[in-house]
This record gives structure tokens, sequence and C-alpha cells, in this order.
């Protein structure tokens, strides 16, 4: 049975990708450097790397 993101609207398979997906795309997260906060890990990775030059690591950034 399809679900439906509350937050943004995608369609996930089910619960369970449901789950993955707001982890992934809404988890809040910090700055560590000057604790702003971001809705999702691909904003705070610009911000690092915008605001004080640091270049996050990471698998999936575009
Ligand atoms: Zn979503
Ligand atoms: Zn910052």
């Amino acid at each position: 049975m399809e679900k439906e993101c509350d937050e943004c609207s995608e369609k996930l398979n089910d619960n369970a990708e449901l789950a993955i997906h707001q982890r992934e795309q809404h988890q809040k997260t910090y700055c560590g450097v000057c604790k702003t906060e971001f809705n999702n890990q691909k904003e705070l990775t610009n911000h690092v790397k915008d605001a004080h030059g640091i270049i996050m690591s990471s698998n999936n950034i575009e």
C-alpha cells in the first residue's frame, strides 16, 4: 500500500521506505560549528561548505 510523506508529499511504497525517506530527507540536523538548525543533511552540507569552508564527505550529495 502506497504511503505519502506528509512533509513533502513524496510517494513511498510502504512504511519502511517512508521511515527511511523521512529519516534521510527530513531529520533535523545541526551545524557543529555555529549550531544553526537545518532540515536535512544536504542543507547542512551546503551550509558548512559555504559558511565555514568545510567539505563534508558524503556518498549521496549531488
Ligand atoms: Zn518527505
Ligand atoms: Zn555553521
